[in-house]
């Protein structure tokens, strides 16, 4: 096994920072004098209960969420706040709307449906998701308990390049591929979640957070681990929380905030992406699944148009040392996903692979 790290292109879970993985690792037998490892301790004792809250406060600082905002962190991944969401917001009128503009945000619409009535405001179907609606495309129903949106479609890799407007209607947004990746005006969020394996932490924490008086109107059925309620009046430790996944969340906003915080992380993240777009455009070969104007910062997809060119560009890149660059199997051709932790130089340098590829077939 060669020692040296790959370009690891996956889209989750996925790269974490160097100096995140190397803390964890000098920290592994014996977290600063407790004698045992974060996998080890009590989530009630004194050593994780300073690493909960300071990683709580650290991500309440890199996110700027205001008062009266709760930061829970959960488990059942992005998956459970399909269910969750529903259950907690929809008993208000019985009724919200849904953005379907990809796999996640569809699974969320067809699971809402089993616990009131949904609307969908917008579908991007018609063109295989390679677009984001705009504000003037989106149905409103302003009787909405809450309008659902995924503002980053890792499969299709394309990006809501706008926050939408829904007057009194709470927005609840999966942010799992795209959370801390630029600046957010949390106050306009009902809800944000996030499955951390995107870009915050291992998998197996499912980072939420929830304006506290949405919470407490969940429907009568709602299972006791489904409700915002107990989880926020527990401050998530109702039972025991992820909390390896939690402690590494910690080292990972630690890294974060070293490099200029939520601003710094989207200069970046265009930086990277607009080299990628830019080398694809020009390129012969490539063609892009996402119309511009609605590309994603953070997944970028991308395909020659044949099966057979696509895997000797997936298997020559692997041996290149850019892995994990086959496209999901609904979109198939290649997706790079380019979350903070990818350097700008793994990108640099997947161009330039790109490019002589491109010149080469
Ligand atoms: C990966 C992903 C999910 C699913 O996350 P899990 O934590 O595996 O349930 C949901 N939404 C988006 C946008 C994702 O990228």
């Amino acid at each position: 096994m060669s020692d040296q790290r790959v370009y690891n292109f996956s889209a989750g879970p996925s790269m974490l920072p160097v100096s995140a993985l190397e803390r964890a690792g000098s920290e592994i037998t014996n977290y600063r004098g407790t004698g045992m490892s974060v996998m080890e301790m009590s989530h009630r004792s004194k050593a994780f209960v300073q690493i909960f809250e300071e990683t709580q406060a650290k991500l309440r600082r890199l996110m700027d969420v205001p008062e009266g905002y709760k930061i829970l962190f959960l488990q059942t991944g992005a998956s459970g706040q399909f269910s969750m969401v529903p259950l907690n917001l929809i008993g208000k009128t019985g009724k919200a709307d849904y953005a379907v503009t990809g796999n996640f945000s569809n699974l969320a619409y067809k699971e809402a449906k089993k616990y009131g009535q949904i609307n969908l405001a917008a579908s991007s179907e018609d063109k295989d998701h390679s677009y984001i609606p705009t504000q003037d495309q989106l149905t409103l129903d302003k009787d909405a308990s809450y309008f659902y949106y995924c503002a980053n479609n890792t499969i299709y890799g394309t990006e809501w390049g706008y926050v939408p407007e829904t007057g009194d209607v709470p927005l609840v947004c999966d942010m799992s591929s795209d959370i801390l990746s630029m600046p957010v005006d949390v106050s306009k969020y009902g809800i944000i979640f996030a499955g951390a394996q995107k870009n915050l932490a291992p998998a197996g924490l499912t980072v939420v957070i929830i304006r506290e008086d949405l919470a407490g109107h969940e429907l009568p059925y709602t299972p006791l681990m489904m409700n915002y309620q107990t989880m926020i009046d527990k401050d998530s430790m109702y039972n025991t929380p992820p909390c390896w996944c939690i402690y590494m969340l910690g080292l990972n906003l630690d890294w974060v905030e070293a490099q200029g915080g939520a601003q710094a992380m989207e200069q970046r993240k265009w930086q990277r992406a607009n080299m990628l777009y830019d080398t694809l455009d020009s390129s012969k070969l490539f063609r892009c699944h996402a119309q511009k104007g609605s590309r994603s910062g953070m997944n970028v997809t991308f395909r020659t148009g044949d099966a057979e060119l696509d895997a000797k560009f997936v298997a020559e890149a692997t041996q290149a040392g850019f892995v994990n660059l086959k496209g999901h199997r609904k979109v198939g051709g290649m997706r790079a996903s380019i979350y903070n932790a990818m350097p700008i130089e793994g990108v640099e340098k997947l161009c330039d692979f790109i490019k002589k590829f491109d010149k080469e077939n």
